[in-house]
């Protein structure tokens, strides 16, 4: 196809800002594009004065409230720009909750600013000499800009990615006039969602097209088991919505040569895993076990609901009861994280928890142990399983979203000739992980069959490349309808109007 102009808005890219997976697409993606030929460029809030240090201003925001910078520096390989506001920068680092772990007072309001500037540079009101033929926003941070191209007849197509619908930024409706939105998108077809108003629903309703992370959870966010009240809407423009699977990074998770390892190892040559197992229990101050074969499991995420966390610590004295050691990296609600902490003295011998955000640990971990618990109960993509499997490590996953389009599940003994390289847990509680774990120590107690597992888990490709092919897909689709890019003023179609007033979408 032929070369785009590309933008993306989000609230995170790794390495520059990294709270979860979004960050690590963000990182990934738009290099991906660039690498096929696109001029690919980012959006993103400067949330510490660190991060603008070496940035070249751009312009000054019209209305006063910030500027637009050029980051400068050698760890991202395509254009960033940085939107810099007073609210954005006290935020020190931190994108979305205080210290203490409660959401930003001005969210709302810095968030819809960074949809409005999206929307301003796809329109080419803010920056000089470039336009995007493509404005790519993604999660509820970003959902406002392509209301507002809709509302500017803005000649860009906008596409919005879904990378989790369990946050739909949804904040009292008075924010609509402090943002200079119009009342009528405080209207069930618009952006009103039961009294107050999701941003999320920008990015549905009036993106040109949209995505999500995986083939699975396109289907499932179609459900009210997984829609969050959005379902409706969803299903009523699920002709324009695509699910595409999140790659990884094969140069920066490559225990080959990962500089966070001291010994490495590839599909062949195993030995350095085990040597990683034994440093990484030894500097987590637990007992290499040698003697008999106790598998090493591992948590890497967030510690919430959504994850399963909660199943983790009720199926904790269950654990503990078994020839195991558990390592736990991650931080989240305050009560699980003490329960853990409270957990890991009563079992010092076999419990580890680390209650911070670590990417070195992050590749140690996946490098050193055998078995990653996964009981998420739901799962967008989910990038943890992935670097797992890459490093070799066999994920436990509840069979849900991305989790079931990237493990292939071993089953009942499956012969693992079948590719199998992974467990799915028979659901998310408490009793089918400790039934998984159970399984999955039985395999590991074959070694020859666990090897071959484990190989299957190294030799499985998550590649970008293919992900930017399906990318392209969308971005021609959601062009189709748009005028060419020389002649901006003429109107678009406007079909989307009709097909919204019959949603019914709360
Ligand atoms: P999420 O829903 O949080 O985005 P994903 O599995 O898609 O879940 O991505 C999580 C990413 O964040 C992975 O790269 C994982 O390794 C990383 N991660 C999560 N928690 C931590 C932590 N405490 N320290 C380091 N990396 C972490």
């Amino acid at each position: 196809m032929r070369p785009l102009k590309i933008l993306f808005v989000a609230a995170e890219m790794a390495p520059l800002v990294k709270v979860g997976g979004l960050g690590d697409v963000l990182g990934a993606l738009p290099v991906a594009l660039a690498a096929r030929g696109h001029d690919a460029r980012v959006l993103l809030p400067a949330y510490d004065p660190v991060m603008t240090r070496k940035a070249r201003v751009i312009t000054l925001l019209p209305d006063g409230s910030g500027r637009l910078l050029e980051y400068r520096a050698s760890a991202v390989s395509v254009p960033v720009w940085l939107l810099e506001t007073p609210g954005f920068l006290r935020r020190g680092g931190r994108p979305y909750l205080t210290r203490a772990g409660t959401p930003w007072a001005d969210n709302p309001l810095q968030f819809g600013r960074l949809g409005r500037v999206a929307a301003d540079i796809a329109n080419g009101r803010l920056v000089d000499a470039w336009q995007p033929e493509v404005l790519h926003a993604n999660d509820w941070h970003t959902g406002l800009a392509p209301v507002w191209m809709h509302l500017e007849n803005c000649p860009a197509a906008s596409v919005f990615t879904v990378h989790n619908l369990g946050y739909i930024g949804r904040f009292p409706a008075d924010i609509l006039s402090r943002l200079g939105l119009p009342p009528s998108m405080n209207h069930p077809d618009a952006l009103e969602f039961y009294g107050d108003i999701a941003y999320m629903k920008g990015g549905l309703g009036f993106a040109d097209q949209f995505t999500t992370v995986s083939p699975r959870y396109a289907e499932e966010i179609q459900t009210p088991a997984f829609g969050s009240g959005l379902d409706g809407l969803v299903r009523a423009r699920s002709d324009r919505l695509t699910g595409i699977l999140n790659g990884i990074d094969p140069e920066a998770w490559n225990p080959a040569t990962d500089p966070a390892l001291e010994n490495h190892f590839d599909a062949v040559r195993l030995d350095g895993k085990r040597d990683e197992r034994d440093r990484l229990l030894h500097g987590l101050g637990l007992d290499p076990v040698t003697d008999s074969p106790t598998p090493v499991l591992a948590w890497v995420g967030r510690l919430t609901a959504q994850k399963g966390a909660d199943l983790l610590v009720e199926a904790l004295p269950g654990l503990m009861e078994r020839s195991v050691r558990l390592v736990v990296l991650g931080s989240g609600d305050r009560d699980t994280e003490q329960t853990l902490v409270g957990a890991a003295r009563r079992w010092p011998d076999k419990l580890v928890v680390h209650l911070t955000f670590d990417e070195v640990l992050a590749h140690r971990i996946y490098a050193g142990a055998d078995m990653l618990l996964m009981p998420s109960r739901f799962e967008p993509c989910g990038l943890a399983q992935m670097y797992a499997m890459r490093y070799g490590t066999i994920p436990l996953v509840t069979p849900v979203g991305g989790l079931v389009d990237t493990v292939i599940d071993m089953g009942d003994g499956a012969p693992p000739e079948k590719g199998g390289c992974g467990f799915h847990l028979a659901g998310a509680d408490a009793p089918a992980l400790l039934e998984g774990v159970d399984r999955a120590i039985g395999a590991f107690r074959q070694p020859g069959y666990w090897r071959t597992l484990v190989r299957n888990a190294m030799t499985r490709r998550f590649d970008w490349n293919s992900s930017a092919a399906a990318y392209e897909r969308v971005y021609q689709a959601a062009l189709r309808d748009k005028p060419a890019p020389d002649r901006p003023g003429i109107p678009r179609r406007r079909t989307r109007l009709r097909q919204r007033a019959s949603l019914g979408s709360r």
